[in-house]
């Protein structure tokens, strides 16, 4: 598993992914952090097939391709906004993460790229987003092969260790 899961700090925009995940809204049609970055990078053409989709809701995932990025496709989720954590945040999280995988999947996507969803402007502890990204992104890859290796964009610092963190205590739990 160590070597399918790989924890970055960087630009998503500037990475070379098969795909890159987008922390979008239910409108599909840009807004800010890294959904704004995404669109930017990606020049227009992102926003014109955004438009045909029709939005998308929390926990779903919607693919379209890169444009200008140097990543072939962007696949587009929801995450939830923060409200305390018993309002479905945890499950709706991890539908995120799980839907995106199965479109790599369907579409042979090899190498996909997640930003840290839903700890930006929805809010989500950043401790516990991390726990949920992990688990899922590590159960997923257990019963499949494709995607072969993820890799988690974190943008700060300070996240970048959190994720590293939680990486390598669920590392060392799977083994015991
Ligand atoms: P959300 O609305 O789902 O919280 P945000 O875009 O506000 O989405 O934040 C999600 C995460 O993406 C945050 O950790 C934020 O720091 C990070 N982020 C913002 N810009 C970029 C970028 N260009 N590349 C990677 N991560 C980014």
């Amino acid at each position: 598993m160590k070597n399918r899961i790989e924890i970055v700090k960087s630009d998503i925009t500037k990475l070379h992914a098969d795909a890159i995940v987008n922390a979008a809204n239910r409108t599909l049609l840009g807004g800010g952090g890294v959904d704004g970055a995404i669109h930017q990078a990606a020049g227009h053409e992102l926003l014109e097939e955004c438009k045909k989709l029709g939005g998308c809701y929390t926990g779903e995932a919607k693919i379209t391709n890169g444009y200008h990025l140097p990543s072939k496709y962007v696949i587009h989720t929801v995450g939830p906004v923060w409200r305390g954590g018993d309002k479905g945040e945890p499950e709706l999280l991890a539908k995120c993460y799980k839907n995106c995988m199965l479109l790599a999947k369907k579409y042979q996507i090899h190498t996909l790229a997640f930003p840290s969803i839903s700890t930006g402007i929805y809010g989500y502890p950043i401790e516990k987003a991390s726990v949920i990204a992990l688990q899922e992104i590590v159960k997923f890859l257990k019963n499949e092969e494709i995607p072969e290796k993820v890799i988690i964009v974190c943008y700060s610092d300070h996240d970048y260790q959190i994720y590293l963190q939680n990486f390598n205590r669920i590392l060392t739990s799977e083994k015991n």
